[in-house]
């Protein structure tokens, strides 16, 4: 059966394993497509794989076994696409470059003047105004991650990959994030892949959550996340939302112990 660009996934992930050099033994034979559009939230224990994944699927690094398409094309070639932003734990700034100038780092590389004009839209949306010509080492550790995350949308990817990106920022910011990050997402829907240790976060973010076996990574279970959009912050009040966020918790406790 052949399929229209439409119907096939943004990313397919089909039977991937990964052995470092030294022997580590990072992912077994995981499986996963995410539809265009679709929110997915990758959860699991601190060392299960998670990064080695989201690594993997944005062409950083190459898998043992296994194959991977984003977009239907090889990573290598979706990142030379531009379908990719990606934000990382650590925010990866240029220290001796501006917050403004550290946002127009892509559209700069990319000689893209379109995008360079919407650098100053971006930095106001991640609550940067006054900061545009702070350097990194004069913000705090959440707002460099907000120029981080300005950095990668500034292109409207099809495809945002996010390692941790709120795991720096405290509660009431990390809020104001997830808030943000779904009225963008809202917006023009790309596809996201979300990397998180937090439950919560999972199921208030996401369409999906995956939840992954500890080292070497295996996917054990995956969660359709059932409430309306859009969403408010009612929704992590709601039995529901204490109901499935046990049950996962369950599953990933349940994990350690097998
Ligand atoms: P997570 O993101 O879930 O915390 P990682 O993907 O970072 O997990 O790591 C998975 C496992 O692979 C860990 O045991 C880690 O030590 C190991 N690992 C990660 N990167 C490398 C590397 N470059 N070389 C060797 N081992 C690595």
């Amino acid at each position: 059966m052949s399929l229209t660009p439409n119907q096939t996934p943004a990313i397919q992930i089909a039977h991937v394993s990964k052995k470092y050099a030294g022997g580590t033994q990072a992912l077994e034979d995981v499986s996963l497509e995410v539809e265009n559009g679709e929110f997915v939230a990758v959860l699991g224990v601190s060392g299960c794989g998670k990064s080695t994944l989201l690594r993997i699927v944005a062409g950083l690094d190459t898998c043992t076994s296994g194959t991977v398409a984003v977009m239907g094309k090889e990573p290598s070639a979706a990142r030379r696409d531009r379908d990719f932003g990606m934000v990382f734990q650590d925010p990866s700034l240029l220290p001796w470059r501006s917050v403004r100038r550290n946002v127009a780092i892509p559209a700069e590389i990319f000689r893209d003047r379109e995008v360079l004009a919407r650098v100053p839209e971006w930095i106001e949306r991640v609550g940067l105004c006054g900061f545009e010509d702070a350097l990194p080492s004069q913000l705090s550790g959440g707002m460099r991650s907000r120029v981080a995350i300005a950095r990668a949308l500034v292109f409207r990817p099809r495809v945002l990959m996010m390692d941790e990106p709120f795991g720096a920022l405290d509660e009431l910011t990390r809020a104001d994030m997830h808030r943000e990050l779904l009225g963008l997402w809202n917006e023009y829907r790309p596809t996201v892949v979300f990397v998180t240790h937090s439950v919560a976060e999972a199921l208030f973010l996401a369409d999906r959550v995956v939840v992954m076996s500890p080292r070497p990574g295996r996917i054990v279970a995956q969660t359709p996340v059932p409430f309306a959009r859009p969403r408010s912050d009612h929704v992590r009040y709601m039995p529901e939302f204490a109901r499935l966020g046990d049950t996962i918790l369950q599953r990933l406790r349940d994990q350690r112990t097998e």
